[in-house]
């Protein structure tokens, strides 16, 4: 009767013993699919930040781009309006803010001139 009770109870610690054995491996595997997803979320967060920091050079390429188009603009434009007051100059006519609009008579004006060298300048 003794014994009878003894192997039952190898016999159900046996039992306990399978099913630890089958949830260390299903644990087993949990971790081995997490370490797996881990690492595909670095390696996509990885690239994410690449393509980012791309982004953020063309980014930088652009605003560079346009404040050097700017600046060329504006001086595209002081160019063109000093060429302009140099024309009507040339034409015969005042450009300073003395005598502006009015005939010089072929004579040079002084404030004219110096009027067009500090836009030059
Ligand atoms: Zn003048």
């Amino acid at each position: 009767m003794k014994d009878r009770n003894f192997l039952d109870t190898v016999m159900e610690f046996e039992q306990q013993l399978e099913s630890l054995q089958g949830q260390f491996h299903a644990l087993k595997e949990f971790v081995a699919f997490m370490m797996e997803e881990h690492q595909s979320l670095q390696q996509e967060n990885f690239l994410l930040r690449q393509r980012l920091d791309e982004i953020h050079a063309a980014e930088e390429e652009v605003l560079k781009q346009s404040e050097l188009n700017a600046k060329k603009l504006s001086r595209l434009d002081i160019g063109e309006g000093y060429d302009n007051l140099a024309r009507l100059y040339q034409e015969g006519f005042h450009v300073c803010h003395v005598h502006f609009g009015s005939s010089r008579k072929a004579e040079d004006c002084l404030f004219c001139l110096a009027f067009l060298n500090k836009q030059n300048g």
